[in-house]
């Protein structure tokens, strides 16, 4: 189906996102996931063409660009290209939009510039051992000490968390309160802290170029100059932003769905079983023409959220709804596709095998299906 939301603009960006991303990326992607992360220099080489800061404001070197649009060409061609970088897209999908949402001007110039021109990593660290769909129950805590506050607790998880220079970081800076939602707030902490580290890379079944770690907080002294928008409203500021979290991986779930049809259809030609192509049976056809009319169904949610989104008017259930369909949607699609590779599908060296590993996460995080479906079940009064 026609997609209606790009303009010429975007065509011509996509296009050399492309090419960036098979000259980057695609030769890159398996030593990168041999080492567990992707390299710091890749984020200074997405700089020089302008991809991190495009929503940055143009004093600060960015593209001062309102719509996430541009961006949504960016993770589409990544997921096209079968391949996916957590970290990369964290830092700049879920992270940064707290930066550009709720900096106050001294923040922005010390740190917006380092967005733009690749020299700054972000994460953002909410989940915790003992916690992870129930946010407003974290454990860490930050107590104010004059102009600092003291930073103790444990977070995991944490995509990019070996990488990162800044992690905003969910604690509690307020225990009496009613309602539990309210007393938390989001700190910067960053990378040289004094009683902050990280543990080791976490070890995962997919999304293998993305670190994974834990992170401990013991004592941390964070100025409160560092307090990301207003102290105790931090779930309010959460509930904002994870709207265009979930779309976006929403966005990536569809457009590494897409890639398997797009590798099911290329192997099913080549492919002869009983002597005739695999692309000639009835099955093959029938079980690929499912594929390709779910992708439909998740374009149009998807198109219409983003329309949403850069309108300001994309409501939280509509995001969860997004993600919810998208994501099994790719589970559904990506297993079918590996069934058409038979064996071969279940080799590491084939790109649809490192498609299923990577898909298994995405009813995970940025909220779970379970957690999707909760959202979505208050929004029709339930
Ligand atoms: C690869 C990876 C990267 C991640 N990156 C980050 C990151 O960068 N930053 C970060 O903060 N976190 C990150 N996470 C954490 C992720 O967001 C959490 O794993 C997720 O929110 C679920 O929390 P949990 O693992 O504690 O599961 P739990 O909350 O313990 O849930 C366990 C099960 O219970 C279900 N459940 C929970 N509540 C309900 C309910 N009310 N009704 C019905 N069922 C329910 C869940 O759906 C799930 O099936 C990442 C996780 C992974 C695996």
């Amino acid at each position: 189906m026609k997609r209606t939301i790009f303009s010429e603009d975007h065509d011509a960006f996509r296009e050399s996102v492309r090419q960036f991303i098979a000259k980057e990326i695609v030769p890159n992607l398996p030593d990168w996931e041999e080492q567990g992360c992707i390299p710091r220099d890749f984020y200074k080489k997405t700089a020089e063409i302008g991809i991190n800061g495009l929503q940055i404001p143009e004093e600060f070197g960015g593209g001062g660009i309102d719509s996430f649009l541009f961006n949504t060409v960016v993770y589409e061609e990544i997921g096209y290209a079968a391949a996916s970088l957590g970290g990369f897209q964290v830092h700049l999908n879920t992270v940064l939009p707290y930066f550009l949402e709720y900096c106050n001007d001294e923040q922005r110039r010390r740190w917006f510039p380092g967005f733009a021109d690749g020299g700054l990593v972000s994460s953002i660290a909410m989940t915790e051992p003992g916690i992870g769909s129930d946010l407003a129950g974290v454990a860490t805590t930050a107590v104010r000490d004059g102009d600092d506050y003291i930073l103790n607790g444990a977070k995991t998880f944490i995509t990019g968390g070996i990488n990162a220079d800044l992690v905003i970081v969910l604690a509690r800076t307020d225990k009496d309160v009613e309602n539990r939602r309210d007393g938390l707030s989001l700190l910067v902490v960053e990378r040289d802290m004094p009683g902050f580290s990280h543990g080791r890379n976490l070890h995962k079944i997919g999304m293998k170029s993305s670190d994974t770690a834990e992170l401990s907080f013991v004592d941390v002294r964070v100025p409160a100059r560092n307090l990301l928008g207003e102290e105790g409203r931090a779930f309010g500021m959460l509930g904002h932003n994870l709207s265009q979290e979930r779309l976006s991986i929403a966005i990536t779930a569809l457009a590494t769905a897409t890639a398997a049809v797009n590798l099911a259809v290329e192997y099913a030609q080549e492919r002869l079983v009983f002597g005739k192509p695999l692309a000639g049976f009835q099955n093959t056809k029938f079980v690929l023409a499912e594929c390709a009319t779910e992708l439909a169904a998740g374009q149009a949610l998807v198109d219409q959220a983003l329309v949403a989104l850069d309108a300001g008017e994309l409501a939280p259930a509509d995001a969860a709804k997004a993600k919810l369909f998208c994501t099994e949607v790719q589970a559904r699609v990506i297993d079918k596709c590996l069934q058409v590779h038979g064996g071969y599908g279940y080799m590491t060296e084939y790109p649809i095998a490192r498609l299923y590993a990577d898909a298994r996460v995405t009813r995970i995080f940025g909220g779970t299906s379970e957690v999707m479906k909760s959202v979505i079940s208050k929004s029709i009064g339930l």
